[in-house]
């Protein structure tokens, strides 16, 4: 098969040279709106070749729309109204207003919205990794509406990986991402800022930052030009998550000025009934 990447960053290039090489693409093709991209992509050999959007698609089997979630909002329209047989997947983190978007499209049913639900948070070509995806679960969004050989090629593509699959309709996979993956990017911001304010001296923070608070603002890393299109498409439900979060910041906080530490205790108890989902 022949597989345009649209967007060739950390999960359009991960994929690129996960597809590769395990043989299910036999050609990769690059599309980016940077050229300093595709000079990367076509240097670490992510892609063998780089093509226009337009010619991409006519010479693509399956295209993958990996660019930050604004952006396929417009650009997923212009790739339905140029596709014939070609499948087209997208890897973006909201589902809700992109597939709003699309759902009257003549071609819609070409369409298989996706969210493998992997990734790292460093960001553009130099970031792809390959075994990025391996043993993940990818969400596949409202597959009804998409044409059942789009649906099976698509899932032959994650198998492939493999990955594992759950299905889930635009709302749900909406809400459900604000709770598992959006808040505790918010969270993570916000203790980055927390400590970087209270303690100026970052040498010491250096010296001092151990695997706790290293695994706890690994996410502060993540670039705003990813994540800022994900808050503005998703902002009520991760705003009804935060608030929940914020209740149980002040539940910690008055416990602590009235030094309650026996219920403390149990709160942390409580929190730790996390393992049953979070095995490692
Ligand atoms: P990324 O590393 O920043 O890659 C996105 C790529 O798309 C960049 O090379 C970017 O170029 C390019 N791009 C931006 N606008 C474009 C346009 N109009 N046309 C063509 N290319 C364009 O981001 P990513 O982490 O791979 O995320 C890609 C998608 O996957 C997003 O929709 C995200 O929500 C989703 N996703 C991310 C994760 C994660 O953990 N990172 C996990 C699952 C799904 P510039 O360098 O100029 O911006």
């Amino acid at each position: 098969m022949t597989i345009a990447i649209v967007g060739i960053g950390l999960i359009g290039g991960s994929l690129a040279i996960t597809l590769k090489e395990n043989g299910f693409a036999q050609k990769v093709i690059g599309v980016d709106i940077r050229p300093d991209n595709i000079d990367k992509a076509l240097r670490r050999r992510l892609i063998d070749e780089e093509r226009s959007l337009k010619e991409a698609i006519a010479e693509s089997d399956i295209i993958i729309l990996s660019t930050p979630v604004d952006a396929m909002l417009y650009i997923l329209p212009g790739i339905l109204d140029r596709v014939e047989k070609q499948i087209v997947i997208d890897v973006g983190s909201t589902k809700e207003r992109l597939l709003d978007k699309v759902k009257d499209h003549p071609n819609r049913g070409r369409y298989v919205a996706t969210h493998p639900m992997a990734g790292t948070e460093y960001s553009g070509p130099e970031a792809a990794v390959p075994n990025l995806f391996e043993g993940k679960c990818t969400v596949l969004v409202d597959v009804d509406d998409s044409d059942e050989d789009a649906v099976q090629v698509t899932r032959d593509l994650f198998n492939s990986i493999p990955m594992r699959q759950v299905e889930l309709d635009r709302v749900s996979h909406d809400v459900h991402t604000a709770y598992v993956s959006h808040i505790s990017h918010i969270s993570s911001f916000a203790l980055a800022l927390t400590v970087l304010e209270k303690e100026q001296d970052e040498d010491r923070i250096f010296e001092l930052a151990s695997g706790g608070f290293s695994s706890t603002v690994r996410l502060a890393k993540s670039s705003p030009d990813m994540w800022i299109p994900i808050f503005r498409q998703n902002r009520d439900n991760v705003l009804d998550v935060l608030d929940e979060h914020i209740n149980q910041l002040a539940r910690f906080r008055s416990l602590l000025i009235k030094k309650d530490f026996e219920t403390f205790y149990k709160l942390i108890e409580e929190s730790n009934q996390i393992r049953k989902i979070l095995s490692s």
